[in-house]
């Protein structure tokens, strides 16, 4: 089956080096439905070299320009191009993001949380001083504080980015629905019951400084159950080889817990396709 990937960064993102250009060119050529174009805007970082943010007009207007060059090969396979932004939530920051974000129209939004308590996961201090608990839970408890205040997106990005590059040792390393249900329950719930998704990031499942996290499908099926009716798949591509990485095998596990679709979003409305495996 075609998917389609919600989740890429274009040179538009400073942590990447791939052109709208050969984002779209390696999607077409792998026979995907579509790509979401989302690139980062995280204002207040705890550093300046963290703090990305880009000029929606110009990402969208070499969108345009792309789409039309590729025109011929565009119309003939059928494929879309949605513009995208993924935002880092951060609750000091909330009025300054959405003053931001209204100011464009975007196809698809995705909220994300990089930054907690003045820390980036990703550079590993974030994790000094505090066991895998506090930091997995602190994480949580931010995401569904700012995603209740900012709202405004359709895709929970990556709700396990705190997880992937944790460095606790085994048994320590994963968010799982039994051991962090009580911070999970909430954010699931209001995603489902506002009609938002939450993604599986591709990204996340990889090989982390020797660990390749777990994704635990109970909290797909607890996403489920509170009435999510699709999930999302996201590459979190950053070149232009790792766009649609292993969707058949995550569609199968969407499947698995019980979803018969998958979703992207066109003016920020969402557009289901049946997972036909
Ligand atoms: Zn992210
Ligand atoms: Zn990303």
């Amino acid at each position: 089956m075609k998917f389609f990937d919600n989740h890429n960064h274009s040179t538009f993102s400073p942590d990447s080096s791939a052109s709208v250009q050969s984002l779209i060119a390696s999607a077409i050529a792998k026979g995907m439905r579509g790509i979401a174009i989302t690139d980062h805007y995280d204002i207040d970082a705890p550093s300046r070299d963290q703090e990305f943010f880009f000029d929606p007009a110009k990402q969208q207007a070499e969108i345009d320009r792309v789409t039309l060059e590729l025109a011929p090969q565009i119309q003939q396979s059928g494929f879309q191009v949605m513009k995208g932004i993924e935002v880092g939530l951060q609750p000091a920051s909330m009025e300054k993001i959405k003053t931001f974000t209204s100011q464009y129209s975007f196809d698809t939004v995705i909220a994300s949380i990089h930054f907690v308590d003045g820390a980036d996961p990703y550079m590993g201090t974030y994790y000094t001083d505090k066991d895998y608990r506090k930091a997995f839970s602190n994480t949580l408890e931010v995401m569904y504080s700012t995603a209740l205040e900012y709202r405004d997106f359709d895709i929970l990005g990556h709700y396990d980015y705190v997880a992937r590059y944790s460095p606790y040792g085994p048994g320590c390393r994963d968010i799982t629905m039994a051991e962090f249900g009580d911070w999970l329950e909430p954010i699931l719930q209001f995603l489902a019951h506002e009609g938002k998704t939450m993604e599986i990031n591709t990204k996340t499942y990889k090989n982390h400084k020797g660990y390749v996290p777990v994704l635990d499908t109970a909290v797909l099926k607890r996403f489920r159950e509170f009435g999510g009716d699709a999930l999302s798949l996201g590459s979190d591509a950053h070149n232009p080889d790792r766009i649609g990485d292993e969707f058949a095998k995550y569609a199968a596990v969407a499947k698995e817990c019980g979803f018969r679709y998958l979703v992207y979003f066109k003016e920020r409305k969402p557009q289901y396709y049946k997972i036909d495996l």
